[in-house]
């Protein structure tokens, strides 16, 4: 367990580095530590350092978690999400944000599970900034009309974007995706869409995260860096 805190500090660190050399305020970023495949013990070190936000890649994990877990904290949905296992999510009054939203059949349907509810629930649009044949996201050319249809819906609230960045041993590399990112939210600024705020760009991870912060990420996905690696057996 001292592992993790120790490894947790560091990400704090670099995080820390990263900031100043943007000439950017701490309030501006937040580490959103990735729990997937960790143990809840885990996940309890992290939120003794004050970490109270949580990423899990599938519902049916985040929901056990959620379930089992005695703590109060905000739970941020990741990964690759299908239409029937929407209404879980919309069941858990602290999922706070749900990062992968990339078709507006899903939009419609976080829409209506939300409305059962009788919540508002938070989105990110997912963008495939890399036009990688297998990574999900839409593209840059759809994002304005993608972000104006899910702002007709009432239950749904689009507050920013999301990007996977791909895997490069130099993260130098994946600068321009974020870039993109960050481009595209500003277009989509631009149009006055109404109900839509673009505050969010969730982009960095352990690799990556000083050029994301550098770039203008407000939200950091940061799992493998905090927990060690993943152990998927
Ligand atoms: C697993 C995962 C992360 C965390 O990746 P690390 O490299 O372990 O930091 C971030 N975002 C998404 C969508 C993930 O699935």
């Amino acid at each position: 367990m001292e592992e993790v805190r120790k490894r947790l500090l560091q990400v704090q660190g670099r995080i820390d580095k990263a900031l100043l050399k943007s000439g950017r305020s701490k309030s501006e970023v937040k580490l959103i530590s990735v729990s997937k495949n960790h143990s809840l013990d885990k996940m309890e070190v992290v939120l003794e350092e004050g970490i109270i936000d949580f990423g899990e890649s599938r519902v049916q994990e985040l929901d056990d978690k959620y379930q089992s877990f005695s703590k109060e904290v905000n739970w941020h949905m990741i990964g690759h999400l299908q239409r029937n296992k929407v209404k879980y999510l919309a069941r858990i009054p602290s999922c706070k944000l749900i990062h992968s939203v990339d078709s507006i059949r899903l939009a419609k349907e976080i829409n209506k599970r939300a409305n059962n509810e009788e919540r508002v629930m938070n989105i990110l649009v997912q963008v495939n900034t890399a036009q990688d044949d297998n990574k999900y996201g839409i593209s840059y050319k759809e994002g304005v009309d993608f972000v104006k249809k899910v702002s007709a819906l009432d239950n749904v609230k689009v507050k920013g974007l999301m990007t996977i960045a791909p895997y490069s041993s130099d993260p130098e590399n994946v600068r321009p995706y974020f870039r993109k990112l960050k481009e595209l939210s500003l277009e989509i600024k631009k149009e006055g869409i109404e109900g839509v705020e673009m505050k969010e760009l969730s982009m960095g991870m352990s690799n990556d995260l000083e050029v994301a912060i550098e770039e203008g990420a407000t939200l950091l996905r940061v799992g493998s860096g905090i927990f060690g690696e993943r152990d998927y057996n």
